[in-house]
């Protein structure tokens, strides 16, 4: 699959059922989407659960978001897909929590030391010997067929919540919830959120139902009506004639980047109070992040990411 086809199926899909992506894929013969059937003739790295041991269970796959991060990984021989939701369908001796028949998601991190200070204090996400997406379980990708996981690394969906919709929730929307609650945002706070796609969509739905004041942010006007859908109070085109700079209603507490690139930093530190802070959450190709150093050090500014 070429990559601009791979970015209209993004641009046209924010999420998608399983069989659907999976068939269309397949038929464009891109090897490393194939599932756990057809890897059984390629030992190199093969993990396919004969037993299900300890307290791993074997979840069959339903549904699966798509996350632009998959592209960085189209080049790695591996299953693509990290928001996967599917149903228990076997449980090892020791599993205490999930049984036959639940319905489970699961995201990047597929198991840690639970040994470390990072795994006891919940940021399990941060320990040294993390086994993620794209490094570890390589045939175990949200549009293969299935995966064998750990139970304490899989959650449980809530009855009510549609498979199709906690999808995105698994690696997007854990994302956004993550800068939100890891940077103690308050209810009171006002959010400003950078980029209206997967992650923007879900970051001010997640901010306004948390009661902030949400200010939406997009290089050009045509995710406005978009933006105030999903509950922003603020839109502000950031696009604006040189030696200008984009205006806000009132300094902002935080802002969310969701964008994969660099931003003109030096006009968003304008719109932040002192001591606010910048989340940065997209992956991007430029490795040099270049701050307006003098601002972020005189305003006690923090930059942070979303763990
Ligand atoms: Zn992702
Ligand atoms: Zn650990």
């Amino acid at each position: 699959m070429s990559r601009r086809r791979v970015n209209r199926v993004i641009a046209a899909v924010t999420l998608v059922k399983f069989d659907a992506i999976s068939a269309a894929m397949a038929q464009d013969d891109l090897d490393s989407t194939q599932g756990l059937e057809r890897r059984k003739d390629r030992p190199d790295h093969i993990q396919v659960a004969d037993k299900i041991t300890g307290n791993q269970v074997y979840i069959k796959v339903t549904h699966a978001g798509l996350c632009h991060t998959d592209l960085g990984k189209l080049n790695v021989d591996m299953v693509l897909g990290h928001e996967p939701v599917g149903i228990v369908e076997e449980t090892g001796p020791d599993c205490k929590r999930l049984r036959k028949g639940d319905v489970v998601g699961w995201g990047y991190l597929h198991n840690s030391c639970n040994e470390c200070e990072f795994c006891w204090t919940g940021r399990e996400i941060l320990c040294p010997k993390r086994e993620m997406y794209g490094t570890a379980d390589l045939n175990f990708g949200g549009f293969g067929t299935g995966a064998v996981l750990r139970e304490n690394y899989v959650y449980k969906i809530p009855k009510g919540l549609s498979p199709a919709n906690a999808a995105v929730l698994q690696c997007a929307g854990a994302t956004v919830f993550s800068a939100l609650y890891n940077n103690k945002v308050k209810p009171t706070g006002r959010v400003g959120i950078v980029g209206i796609g997967g992650l923007g969509h879900l970051a001010i739905q997640f901010a306004k139902a948390w009661g902030c004041h949400v200010t939406a942010f997009s290089t050009t006007d045509s995710k406005r009506d978009e933006a105030m859908k999903f509950g922003a109070h603020e839109f502000v085109v950031t696009k604006v004639p040189e030696g200008e700079t984009f205006k806000v209603e009132e300094k902002l507490d935080i802002i969310l980047s969701t964008v994969s690139g660099q931003l003109p930093w030096e006009q968003y530190y304008k719109v932040l109070k002192a001591s606010g802070t910048v989340v940065t959450m997209g992956l991007s190709d430029d490795p040099k992040m270049t701050l307006p150093y003098g601002t972020f050090i005189a305003m006690s500014t923090r930059w942070s990411d979303p763990s």
